[in-house]
């Protein structure tokens, strides 16, 4: 058996986070609209998602926790306590049917993509990689941490060398703490720096794990302006140093679109061209893994990109243009850019940004040497 398939569902526009909420925009349902309006999608690559049991989140998440979130989706209200305990109820963490709901069929996805990767399929669950909840404590928009629950069901099935990297501009924080003391899980974040950005405590290079876990995980802490270049320039040599250390027996990977240059919650500078050849420098690094979503607060660049993973990984040649079906699609977004002075009427026309320039500053060949004197100590 082989082949690509993209678990996913229309059924994620039901379940938004409230209005004014980064997270409001529609994103896998647009996705699915955009591959099928623009016939890169077959129907039988497409996997319909379904929830997580309650089994499946209890192997992460403590029943407290789980409980508190079945309840605010029961009332759509805040659960007495919930707020100052589980981090439920604030304006980074509303109640919304995201909350329980779209947050469990994101990760009854990414358990799908588990058993589709373990036979023999190349899975792509876009609404996965919600990689910032924590055990008990909704954190960063994330209630259920689908990469740990895929993680667990990984372990389950017998797996002892598991390798999660994750490309989301933010660091990884709800992973790394669930499995900072094993050495069965080696977590790499490639992320900006928490000295400017989310979640600002965690994400430092000199966070490598403890106990049994120590130098089982790595942060890559990236500097403001990152240029296409001087990304491909970290991630090469870096995969190349986790090679030599830790050869996985499967690997998940993290795809947040955030890093893009349009995204407002981050201040990089990567095109997507960039975030298409360092998908392809995992894969070269590790082989086929198991795909994951993430952040992305601009519907349209997510879109784009996306697109370019999954036509990547179904082996299609993508599109140079974006065609008349498709910008419909993207027309029909309810989005308005923040900043009116940009002109980014590009996305609706092209798939494909041109390459990105720009030189190899010397702070970063300085942190790739530093990652490399940890890597190897
Ligand atoms: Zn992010």
């Amino acid at each position: 058996m082989s082949g690509a398939r993209l678990i996913g569902s229309l059924r994620y526009r039901d379940f938004r986070y409230p209005k004014n909420h980064p997270l409001r925009v529609p994103r896998v349902s647009l996705l699915l609209e955009f591959l099928q309006a623009e016939g890169l999608i077959r129907d039988e690559e497409k996997v319909e998602s379904r929830f997580a049991t309650l089994e499946e989140l209890l192997l992460f998440h403590s029943r407290e926790y789980v409980e508190a979130l079945m309840e605010a989706d029961r009332c759509m209200c805040v659960p007495r306590g919930a707020r100052e305990r589980f981090n439920i109820g604030t304006y980074e963490n509303p109640v919304s049917p995201a909350t329980f709901r779209g947050s469990s069929l994101a990760t009854g996805s990414s358990v799908q993509a588990v058993d589709l990767f373990l036979d023999g399929y190349r899975p792509f669950n876009p609404a996965g990689g919600m990689h910032h909840a924590f055990r008990d404590r909704a954190n960063g928009f994330c209630f259920i941490n689908d990469p740990g629950v895929a993680i667990e069901v990984l372990k389950r099935r017998g797996f002892r060398r598991i390798l999660y990297v994750d490309l989301d501009a933010h660091h990884c924080d709800g992973v790394q703490e669930a499995y900072y003391d094993t050495d069965e899980v080696y977590v790499v974040s490639f992320h900006q720096s928490p000295e400017y950005a989310f979640p600002f405590r965690t994400g430092y290079l000199h966070e490598r794990g403890e106990g049994r876990g120590k130098g089982f995980n790595l942060n890559v802490p990236m500097p403001e302006g990152l240029n296409d270049n001087e990304f491909l320039y970290i991630l090469e040599r870096v995969l190349g140093y986790l090679r030599d250390v830790f050869m996985p027996e499967v690997y998940l990977l993290q795809l947040g679109t955030d890093l893009l240059k349009e995204d407002y919650l981050s201040r990089f500078e990567i095109t997507n061209r960039g975030f298409l050849e360092a998908f392809r420098l995992v894969r070269e690094a590790f082989g086929e893994g198991i795909y994951l979503g993430g952040g992305g607060y601009h519907p349209i660049a997510l879109v784009r990109a996306w697109t370019l993973i999954w036509c990547e990984m179904s082996g299609r040649r993508a599109p140079e243009r974006v065609g008349v079906a498709g910008r419909k699609v993207l027309e029909s977004v309810d989005w308005e850019e923040f900043d009116d002075e940009v002109d980014r009427s590009y996305m609706y026309e092209l798939l494909l940004d041109p390459r990105g320039g720009g030189p190899v500053r010397q702070e970063v060949k300085d942190l790739v040497l530093r990652v490399k004197t940890e890597v190897y100590s």
